[in-house]
């Protein structure tokens, strides 16, 4: 209870994750809806840095796949970017991710937002158990891929409010198939926003046999 008796209520940070290899309008169209559904006051975005699941692929730097997300995400007043999973200089569990953001704003409840691909693997993902102690989770829709918490209703039977599945405006947009537009040089405008376009080219990203830029920045 604040001052004149008025009741604040907790606030609620959205938890976007993702490698952003780069960042497309189906993670933003994400968020966006997930805020909506969840009155979120923030969501925050947090590319990964060492991406343990995609080892030995061909993964652009974690500095140029932060600075993809933030110009993104910054014309939207409620969207911000974190480093924590950059700045760990380690492979990137969701549970460490959690438990920073948990530690930077303990009086907040965490929404920790993933596509329908990712959450049919969340079992197999590092101490899964305490990233529900965490986090809410919150399955959002993806076209080729089927939502559902079937593989969690055990695991989460005496906690209903611990994972939440929303139907999402289908963009059947990925990374790869930016990367590969990029690569081919076909078109990833109106993919993913105009200024990523504009950075894709400035640094020559995904381009198999052009030189890289790496260090320029
Ligand atoms: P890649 O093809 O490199 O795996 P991606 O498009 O899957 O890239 P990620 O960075 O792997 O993007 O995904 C981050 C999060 O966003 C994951 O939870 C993923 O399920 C979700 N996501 C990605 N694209 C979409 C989409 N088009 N619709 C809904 N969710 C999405
Ligand atoms: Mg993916």
């Amino acid at each position: 209870t604040g001052a004149g008796g008025a009741v604040r209520r907790r606030r609620r940070l959205g938890v976007m994750g993702g490698t952003f290899d780069p960042i497309h309008h189906g993670h933003l169209v994400a968020a966006s809806e997930v805020a909506d559904r969840f009155a979120l006051d923030e969501v925050i975005f947090v590319p990964t840095g060492q991406p343990w699941q995609k080892l030995g692929k061909d993964v652009s730097s974690a500095e140029d796949r932060y600075l993809m997300t933030v110009i993104a995400t910054a014309s939207n007043p409620s969207f911000s970017v974190s480093r924590v999973d950059v700045d760990r200089h380690k492979d990137t569990y969701t549970v460490d991710t959690l438990r920073d953001l948990r530690r930077q704003h303990p009086d907040a409840d965490l929404y920790f937002i993933t596509g329908a691909d990712a959450l049919e693997t969340i079992l197999s993902w590092q101490n899964w158990e305490e990233m529900f102690e965490l986090a809410k989770f919150v399955g959002v829709s993806r076209p080729g891929y089927e939502l559902s918490n079937e593989h969690l209703a055990e695991h989460l039977a005496d906690r209903p409010d611990a994972l939440t599945l929303v139907e999402i405006p289908a963009l059947a947009i990925s990374s790869t198939d930016c990367r590969k537009r990029a690569g081919e040089n076909r078109p990833v405008w109106y993919l993913v926003p105009d200024g990523v376009v504009q950075y894709i080219s400035k640094r020559n990203l995904y381009r198999r046999d052009a030189e890289r830029l790496d260090g320029a920045v």
